[in-house]
């Protein structure tokens, strides 16, 4: 942060320091004029009803700035009202001296008292502080002279003075160090604050990198299953197909339609299998670290095959594409499928949530300064202006707890970051999502 951006920072929160402490200065100030009544009746029992009288309309006054004080434009006034409701109980004070003993009146203490008081419990600057000092001084001084007796005895009027003037110059001294402890106070916690931040996004870098270590072990775990799989089942389907072949030419298959049909059906099944078994090869022979250089790829085989191996979740909804003839890309198959799976799986389970009815995806595939651009779309219930920007973040779900780990697309998000595209999300409520990445062309 830049020492101009921290100081508009700090006079951000000095002016609401400075109102509350304004505030809360005014209410002891309209106490303690009106308990000055006590020194009335000690001092001067004479006056106690006209300087009861000044005491209340005192009071209100500074009331009627303490008003001022909440209204909109308090804030930015609010050095500007303090000294004016300051300045009141100094007024009423110096009229009390020039009406009663003048220069000899002990009630010069209260001015000296106002002056160290704003000094200490308001956080004002350095040359509001000056300035109500000085203007204390000289109503002392106005008082005197107005005084019927002048200014009598001199050497008391310059004792007073230089106690009133010592006071000023003392509060400005307090006021100048009390700003400087202030803002190093506030620079200390804007230093807290950077580093907190800082300390959050590192926080989110290991939530992200934990996001990538639990989808690599997951994807560990399929590949070993995978990769059994292929094993146990290959065989046997290989030889349960050449077996069809075999009965399918023999002359009682010919001449019976029903059994024809059958295996026929059998047959189709088996390849299904068969196709299933290769999509799996594809996460069964996956190596670690595959991904950093890529091989090539046929990106309309990835796209078959993860359509085929979300069929399941896919059911009853209309799935259609738009591709290039050549779509060969580099990078990790595997990976790629699992992106394409997660973002059908998605849209299929939302548009299935939402009671969408049509359901349909659109896949649309181009080439563009040698990089494949694909987009996903579906017309299910999109996604809400909020929660666009945060589908990405790790651990972001808006299924029910248990249901979804929040981590699909923040880890297909770095799938794609790694082939260096970018992943994103647009999306109009209520009418459609669409997720576009990008791929490198494979040379
Ligand atoms: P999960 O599927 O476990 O919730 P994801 O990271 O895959 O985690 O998705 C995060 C969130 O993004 C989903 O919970 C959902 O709210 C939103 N989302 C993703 N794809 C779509 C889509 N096609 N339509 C509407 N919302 C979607």
């Amino acid at each position: 942060m830049s020492t101009n951006q921290l100081y508009a920072g700090y006079q951000s929160e000095l002016a609401d320091f400075r109102l509350a402490f304004s505030r809360g200065g005014a209410y002891t100030a309209i106490v303690l004029v009106l308990l000055g009544v006590g020194l009335d009746y000690g001092q001067y029992p004479q006056q106690q009803l006209a300087f009861g009288l000044a005491r209340v309309v005192v009071s209100l006054l500074i009331a009627g700035v303490v008003v001022m004080l909440y209204s909109a434009a308090g804030r930015r006034f609010a050095p500007w009202l303090t000294l004016t409701w300051l300045l009141l109980p100094q007024i009423m004070i110096a009229w009390m001296i020039s009406q009663t003993e003048g220069v000899e009146s002990p009630y010069y203490v209260g001015l000296n008292l106002a002056i160290f008081a704003s000094g200490i419990a308001l956080p004002f600057g350095l040359w509001q502080n000056l300035v109500f000092g000085i203007l204390s001084y000289l109503l002392y001084a106005l008082a005197c002279l107005l005084h019927p007796g002048g200014i009598e005895p001199l050497g008391t009027f310059i004792v007073n003075s230089l106690f009133l003037l010592f006071a000023a110059a003392a509060s400005g001294v307090y006021t100048f160090f009390n700003e400087r402890a202030r803002f190093m106070l506030f620079r200390l916690k804007a230093e807290v604050a950077e580093k907190n931040a800082e300390l959050e996004v590192i926080n989110r870098k290991l939530v992200d990198i934990k996001g990538q270590m639990l989808q690599q072990e997951k994807m560990a775990a399929i590949g070993t299953l995978a990769a059994g799989l292929l094993h146990e089942v290959n065989n046997p389907v290989n030889f349960c197909l050449m077996a069809i072949e075999v009965a399918m030419e023999e002359p009682q298959a010919k001449e019976n339609p029903s059994l024809e049909e059958c295996l026929v059906d059998a047959k189709q099944g088996m390849q299904r299998i068969q196709h299933i078994v290769s999509d799996l090869k594809t996460f069964a022979y996956r190596k670690p670290g595959a991904e950093v250089e890529g091989t090539p790829f046929l990106f309309e085989k990835a796209l078959d095959s993860s359509i085929r191996l979300t069929a399941h979740e896919l059911r009853g909804v209309k799935v259609t594409r738009d591709l290039p003839d050549d779509t060969l890309v580099l990078g990790d198959e595997a990976a790629v499928i699992g992106v394409l799976i997660n973002l059908f799986s998605n849209a299929a389970l939302a548009m299935r949530k939402a009671g969408t009815a049509a359901p349909a995806i659109h896949t649309t595939v181009k080439w563009a300064k040698n990089r494949l651009h694909v987009r996903v779309q579906d017309n299910g219930p999109g996604i809400a202006p909020e929660n666009l920007a945060r589908v990405f973040e790790p651990f972001f779900t808006t299924r029910d707890v248990g249901q979804g780990l929040g981590l699909g697309l923040s880890i297909s998000y770095a799938v794609i970051e790694r082939h260096g595209g970018q992943l994103y999300a647009e999306s109009e409520l209520g009418q459609w999502a669409a997720f576009s990445f990008d791929l490198p062309r494979a040379e």
